[in-house]
Parts: C-alpha cells; sequence; structure tokens
C-alpha cells in the first residue's frame, strides 16, 4: 500500500512520475481523512516546483471528476457546447454568448463559480438583475437547459468536491499559481458538468491571471489535452487582457453593457472576442449558424431574457444604480489614448466594491467603473478617463490609489496600432 510521505518525497525530489495506482489511492485516502491537509499541501507545493507529466495530469484530473458527479446531459437533445474563461477585466462574455450560442440552437450549460479578487465572476453580474436566481438543483438547471438552451448557474457541491479542498489549501499555501493545478482544477469542473464539447478563452496580459503568452498557450494546450482525453471536445482561444473588455467593469454595469451587446450595439473589442468564441462553439457543436444574424434579428436578446426569466430574474426590472459617482484619471495631454491598463482598472472596481477579497464576502451590484475614453480614440488634456460608482464615498479614495500608479494611463501622438485580441487557437 502506498504511504504518503513516499509520495510527497518522489514529487519533491522529481524521482519519478506518481503511479495511477497512487494517485487513485491518494484521492480516496485523502477523501477519509487517512492523509491530512498538511501531507496533501505538501505534496501540492512539490507539484508546483515539479509539475505533473502528461499521464500523470490525465489520472489526477481523472480522480478529481471521480471525487463527485458527473452530470448526464445526453437527454437535452441538442448538442451541448460550453466556455470557460480564465477570467479578465469587463470580461462579460459569457452573459453574450450563452444565450447567443443557444438561439443559434445549441444548449448552453454554463456552470460557473464566483469572482475572486481583481476579476468579477459571472453569478455575481447576473445577480445584479432583480430576482434571478444562482442557485438550482441538477433536475432544476436541466430543466432550464432543455426549455431556453441556455443555464447559466452556480457550480453546485456534488461537482469535483475534491477540487473545492484542494482550491481552498492551494489558496492558503501559494500554490495557485501552477498549470497543471490549475487545468486540472478548472477541465475537471468543466467535464463533471456533463457539456460535450468546451471552448477555452485564455486571457493573456496584465489583467490576466496569466500574464506571460507563453504560460497562456502552455495552460491553453493542457487544458485543451485534458478535455480530449476526457471525451469533451474541446478548443482554446488565447485572447489579449491588456486593457478592459468593453467600457463597463462591476456587476450590473456589465449586465447593462451585455444587453447592449446582445441589441447589437456592443463595442468593437466585446464583440471580436464573443463572434470569434461563438464560431468555435458552433463549430465544435456542428451548427451551421451566423451569431451576427442572430444579434441582429434580435433573437440573441429574446434567448436572453427568456433565460433570465427562467432562473426567476426579471429582465425588464431596471438595474440598481450606485449612490455616488465621480470622474477620474484627467487626460494629461491632448493625443490618443494608447494604454488603459487592465490590472489597475480591476483593482480599482474591485477596492470600489465590485468585487470579493475573500471568498463569503458580499459583493456590491453597482460599484464599478465606467471606461469614458478607450485606447484608439481621441482625448483632450484634462479630460476625464474613467467614471468610477460606489455605494460607499469612502472607497473611492483607495480606488484612486490603484489608478494614480505609473503606466495606468498613456497617451500618444497618434493613434495606436490596432491588433487583433484573438492570437492563438489551439486544438484546431
Ligand atoms: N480557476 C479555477 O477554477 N481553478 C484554478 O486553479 C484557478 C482558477
Amino acid at each position: 500500500m502506498p504511504d504518503v510521505v513516499s509520495l510527497i518525497r518522489a514529487k519533491r525530489d522529481n524521482a519519478r512520475p506518481l503511479t495511477s495506482q497512487e494517485i487513485a489511492w491518494l484521492f480516496a485516502a485523502y477523501a477519509n481523512g487517512e492523509v491530512a491537509d498538511e501531507q496533501m499541501a505538501a505534496l501540492l507545493m512539490a507539484i508546483y516546483f515539479n509539475g505533473l507529466d502528461g499521464a500523470e495530469l490525465r489520472v489526477w484530473t481523472g480522480e478529481m471528476i471521480a471525487s463527485g458527479q458527473r452530470l448526464d446531459l445526453t437527454d437535452i437533445g441538442k448538442p451541448t457546447v460550453d466556455k470557460h474563461s480564465t477570467g479578465g477585466v469587463g470580461d462579460k462574455v459569457s452573459l453574450i454568448l450563452a444565450p447567443l450560442v443557444a438561439s443559434c440552437g445549441a444548449a448552453v450549460p454554463q456552470l460557473s463559480g464566483r469572482g475572486l479578487g481583481h476579476t468579477g465572476g459571472t453569478l455575481d453580474k447576473l445577480e445584479s438583475i432583480p430576482g434571478w436566481r444562482a442557485s438550482l438543483s441538477n433536475d432544476e438547471l436541466k430543466a432550464v437547459l432543455k426549455t431556453t438552451g441556455a443555464v447559466i448557474a452556480a457550480a453546485g457541491s456534488g461537482l469535483a468536491p475534491a477540487d473545492r479542498r484542494l482550491y481552498a489549501l492551494r489558496d492558503v499555501t501559494g500554490t495557485v499559481e501552477s498549470i497543471p493545478l490549475i487545468a486540472s482544477s478548472i477541465m475537471s469542473k468543466k467535464i463533471a458538468e456533463g457539456t460535450g464539447a468546451l471552448v477555452l478563452d485564455v486571457k493573456t496580459g496584465s489583467g490576466a491571471f496569466m500574464r506571460r503568452e507563453d504560460q497562456a498557450m502552455e495552460l491553453a494546450r493542457t487544458m485543451v489535452t485534458l478535455g480530449e482525453e476526457h471525451g469533451v471536445r474541446t478548443r482554446a482561444l488565447v485572447t489579449r487582457m491588456d486593457t478592459p473588455l468593453g467600457r463597463n467593469v462591476g456587476n450590473a454595469l456589465e449586465v447593462e453593457e451585455s444587453i447592449e451587446a446582445l441589441s447589437g450595439e456592443g463595442p468593437a473589442d466585446l464583440m471580436e472576442v464573443t463572434y470569434a468564441l461563438a464560431e468555435h462553439m458552433l463549430a465544435l457543436a456542428g451548427i451551421d449558424a451566423d451569431p451576427r444574424a442572430a444579434i441582429a434579428s434580435g433573437r440573441a436578446l429574446d434567448a436572453f431574457n427568456e433565460m433570465i426569466r427562467a432562473q426567476g430574474g426579471d429582465p425588464d426590472a431596471r438595474l440598481p444604480k450606485a449612490a455616488h459617482a465621480m470622474e477620474a484619471v484627467p487626460a494629461p495631454a491632448t493625443g490618443w489614448l494608447t494604454e488603459l491598463d487592465a490590472f489597475a482598472v480591476g483593482v480599482a472596481a474591485w477596492r470600489l466594491g465590485a468585487g470579493r477579497a475573500r471568498k463569503e464576502d458580499e459583493v456590491s451590484h453597482t460599484a464599478g467603473v465606467r471606461c469614458l475614453v478607450k485606447p484608439g480614440e481621441r482625448v483632450r488634456q484634462g479630460q476625464p478617463i474613467l467614471a468610477l460608482y460606489a455605494d460607499d464615498p469612502a472607497r473611492f479614495a483607495p480606488a484612486l490609489e490603484a489608478l494614480s500608479e505609473q503606466d495606468v494611463i498613456e497617451i500618444g501622438s497618434e493613434p495606436p496600432p490596432l491588433s487583433p485580441l484573438v492570437v492563438q487557437e489551439v486544438g484546431r
């Protein structure tokens, strides 16, 4: 029988890969208390330094999936396809994409987590719609999926419960930033959700979890391999996240912009990423449809309204508005805005109350940032670049501090070059 200390030593010394039997034993022993948190934490740190090879990672992810239930969506009657983003500032693409792809004939089972840190969570955004409910039973989510073609809901505690324990441990032991651990964590939940196909949006740049493009590519390749190994047709796009996506950052502010996008009035950068992901999702689902036509005809917006109503929300209700607003970051010169740093804007929105520092914190529905000027647009000296929103005016000072760092904005004498946001495709 394996013993955990010898497994920790094997990984610590990078002496040999763990066998499938050892990994299976480890997960069973961790679940029944035979392996303690401190031993698992030591192993995670050894993995952080020495990684997992392809075979170890496949088995590790398989054990995470097997720790809970794997939903069966084969009776939905339509091809299922989901999308996952590694998280970006102003990244409201899921809110647009799920009803958009559903209105083209696929079923989108989007089980999400909540935001932590400077990037927002899809559930937090939708909860700013009066009445909307994130927690659904498995039967309820299948019923919503069947009738509306899209469901966005909280991933229940039955899906990959081992990830919940491991993630909590990684969070307090400095072992989150490991590509095999991130890939297995994300993919175990997505595979357990039962989707037939998956498109990943792996962000890179200042506002992303993986700032460097080579790291984002490695994460993308690792996740695509894991998806395919576990029977989910998977592709990934690596997309730039140097500046906020769209103009609005914050929960109700992002819902407002998503509804504009579904009404055909979305900003170009947001629509570029949305359409690229939609096309890949539809291709994987085997559906020949044009997502632009679905927006132009109003079908995508109808699907959004139906999806919100099916989960208790009122799509016609007014979205909540912040009690306090101020304009900020005056342009230091006249010219073209060439840079607006995503990370600084994300931290500002978070400090205004849009995000949480600990997972049990409440978020403000109304707090956030609106980009009055985006890179590529003209600006006059003294013109405010951002508007800030908060429920509590005491939040403005720490947000302004995040925005006063060097290099948050840059003004040039010429417009910046237009670069595509999708920089790599993996898995085609
Ligand atoms: N998101 C996850 O679900 N898991 C990670 O490890 C990192 C981000």
